[in-house]
């Protein structure tokens, strides 16, 4: 079987699938014998009546609490739970068709939902989502029982999941896990972030991947083209080791380049940097030949732990990274926490529109405490390497202006406490919201520097979850309002006399690279992988042809001439 989703990190693996039982569950097909169906029903039944029971004890407290009338919807959970409709469904399918009692809960909540959703009456809608809730409680009951987590890999796996979180992945250990697939997601999301980090092959957005995919099938995934193939033919696997093995050559041949300076044909020098998340990737900026950090997304050291980092913890972390990569510079991005990246221990409710909510420097303004604590760390760590601090998800010149206050109260908490510190340490930005794009020229007033996020900006600009795969068709770096704002962002802060860099994935994709230069960016930041091949881009161009390249584009009214533009070009280049 071959599935189709969104190319994400690149790469290939071939392996034994791994299923990953998350919140948001996955459900695997599995056939069950003749002896095993009646032990499948048994568990549903259990399932029930434990349901059954936290029903009750919610019911009780909630009459306690708030009254009777409150309770009224625990009865109702309790009357759905013994519907035939739903119980005695199941049961018959899994007895009719032989399989795990999770699939066949799957397919009954299913049928339910499609034959309701045909009747175009709102109680009736309402009624369907009770049954969904009622359903996905037994789900995760059930899912519960498995217990299965990342940490309890032990052979190297393809993980499967319906949807993974930036926690998962940064616990990912390259040596167990050589790829993974999930049903949903973008090609921006922090999760694939953090595989091409990782060097991990990922495709995403496969839609119900999990539910043809069984513990232990082969599968190969392909994360250039997007494509996942279950249980594939001899064949197939023979054509894929190949390919497998050319893009391992060409990536080794690439690599070659890591020594030789990033200069065009022309002279002119371009800076590369990379992107890192955990201290353990600063050697990508040495092992890929960058000249520093330009991105250090310091929020993972808040995530995945109980308690909050302490100021000697960040100030131990910021130096480790900033000694290692010293003369070079580190741009240490404050916290942004929230949207994808929730830090449990700060107890903010979920939201229903996270990465339009309390996220960056947002979250970081509303707990000055915790933003004291992570600059002070930073500033501590200033006298140990070359340092910048950038703010993220800035809409306003307002939140600069708090930002800085609290720096500033910070620094001089610090030197007057006689603590060593640099003086004159660079702040700035991350343009990732058309609204600071916008007054770019009057937020240079207010910082040292610009970093251009495209992963954001693109998702707010254009309206685009960037981690959905239903609008991913409209996640595009080419659309020409995403070209006419970074070219309004690269030449208000030339003119302002500031410098700007790029650090969203856009900075990493060959097709962009002379585009940009052509635009006037100077400063690239992107996974260490990704850093080679920009090079060898830059080596073989020139400014006046990239400028032409740029003049082209932006002349050309609609976004798939513009792709048409930009393809062409890279093939000539490619010659
Ligand atoms: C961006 O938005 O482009 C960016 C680099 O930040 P992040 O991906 O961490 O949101
Ligand atoms: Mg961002």
């Amino acid at each position: 079987m071959k599935f189709e989703g969104i190319a994400a990190s690149p790469g290939i693996a071939i392996g034994r699938a791994y299923l990953v039982n998350e919140e948001e569950y996955c459900v695997i097909k599995r056939n069950v014998s003749e002896a095993q169906v009646k032990k499948e029903v048994a568990r549903f039944k259990k399932s029930i009546s434990r349901t059954e029971n936290q029903f009750k004890r919610q019911r009780d407290r909630v009459i306690e609490e708030m009254g009777k009338k409150y309770a009224r919807l625990f009865d109702a959970y309790m009357l759905i739970l013994r519907d035939p409709l739903l119980y005695k469904d199941t049961i018959k399918l899994i007895y009719d068709e032989k399989i795990n009692v999770e699939y066949a809960l799957q397919m009954v909540i299913d049928k339910i939902t499609k034959i309701f959703s045909m009747l175009d009456d709102e109680y009736m809608k309402d009624r369907i989502r009770d049954i969904q809730d009622v359903g996905n409680k037994v789900m995760r009951d059930l899912l519960g029982q498995q217990g299965v987590s990342l940490k309890d890999i032990q052979n190297r796996v393809a993980i499967i999941a319906h949807t993974l979180h930036p926690s998962d992945t940064v616990e990912m250990k390259k040596d167990r896990v050589i790829g993974f697939a999930t049903d949903v997601g973008g090609k921006t999301s922090h999760v694939v972030i953090m595989a091409e980090s990782l060097e991990i092959p990922a495709v995403v957005g496969l839609k119900r991947i999990t539910r043809h995919v069984s513990p232990g099938d082969l599968l190969i995934i392909d994360g250039n083209e997007g494509i996942v193939h279950v249980n594939p033919d001899p064949e197939i696997i023979r054509i894929y080791r190949k390919k497998k093995q050319e893009l391992e050559e060409a990536r080794s041949q690439l690599i070659k380049i890591k020594d030789e300076p990033a200069v065009t044909k022309c002279g002119v020098e371009v800076e590369l940097a990379v992107n890192i998340e955990t201290v353990q990737e600063v050697s990508t900026v040495a092992q890929y030949g960058a000249k520093g950090i330009g991105l250090y997304r310091t929020e993972y050291f808040y995530i995945n732990r109980s308690n909050l980092p302490t100021e000697n913890e960040v100030y131990e972390r910021i130096s480790e990274v900033a000694r290692s990569v010293f003369p070079h510079p580190v741009v240490v991005r404050t916290l942004d926490l929230g949207a994808d990246k929730l830090a449990v221990q700060l107890g903010i409710k979920p939201e229903g529109n996270p990465f339009m909510g309390m996220r960056g420097i947002r979250l970081c303004l509303a707990y000055p405490g915790l933003f004291k604590t992570q600059l002070k760390g930073i500033m501590r760590a200033s006298e140990i390497g070359n340092i910048h601090i950038m703010y993220p998800m800035i809409t306003s010149i307002k939140e600069i202006k708090s930002a800085n206050y609290i720096l500033k109260e910070v620094i001089d908490d610090l030197e007057s406490a006689g603590t060593p510190i640099k003086k004159g340490i660079k702040v700035g930005v991350m343009i990732e919201t058309p609204a600071a794009a916008l007054d770019i020229e009057h937020i240079a007033n207010e910082v040292d520097f610009f970093s251009i996020g495209t992963n954001d900006l693109i998702q707010y600009t254009l309206a685009v979850d960037r981690i959905s795969e239903t609008v991913s068709y409209l996640y595009n770096p080419a659309d020409i309002t995403i070209l006419k704002l970074i070219n309004h962002i690269i030449s208000k802060a030339g003119e302002k006399g500031k410098w700007v860099g790029m650090c969203g994935e856009m900075a990493g994709e060959t097709l962009y690279t002379e585009l940009l230069i052509g635009m006037g960016l100077r400063k690239f930041s992107m996974t260490g992988m990704f850093v080679p091949q920009i090079k060898q881009v830059i080596r073989n161009t020139t400014i006046a042809k990239s400028e032409d390249l740029a003049r082209r584009v932006l002349a050309a009214g609609e976004t798939a001439e513009i792709i048409e533009i930009l393809r062409k070009n890279k093939e000539e280049y490619a010659k």
